[in-house]
């Protein structure tokens, strides 16, 4: 009857520590962070404001694919749609069409 008990003594020390560890990360992180999906936070900037009283753009839009992501800037202008870090490939490009339709 010795094995069986000295089997699982080390199975609940790991698990207290798991468990002590999974408190100190939720002392850390906001459970929020959990509860909600990440989305893309799109603004539609004025572009005489952000560009010059002159410009040509029509519309600029501000896209972050996720909060804390750098922002893509969005053109419309005569050349088209284009992302200005990506070009007019990014897929930041068509979140700031649907935003702007
Ligand atoms: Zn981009």
């Amino acid at each position: 009857m010795t094995r069986p008990e000295r089997a699982p003594a080390p199975k609940r020390a790991k698990g207290a520590r798991a468990s002590a560890s999974a408190e100190a990360k939720a002392a850390i992180a906001p459970p929020q962070l959990d509860l909600f999906p990440v989305r893309p936070v799109v603004d539609v900037l004025d572009p005489r404001t952000v560009v010059g009283a002159q410009t040509g753009v029509e519309h600029l839009v501000r896209v972050r694919l996720r909060p804390n992501d750098a922002p893509h800037l969005i053109f419309h202008d005569r050349h088209g749609w284009y992302c200005e870090s990506h070009g007019p490939a990014c897929h930041a490009v068509q979140l700031a069409r649907d935003e702007v339709k």
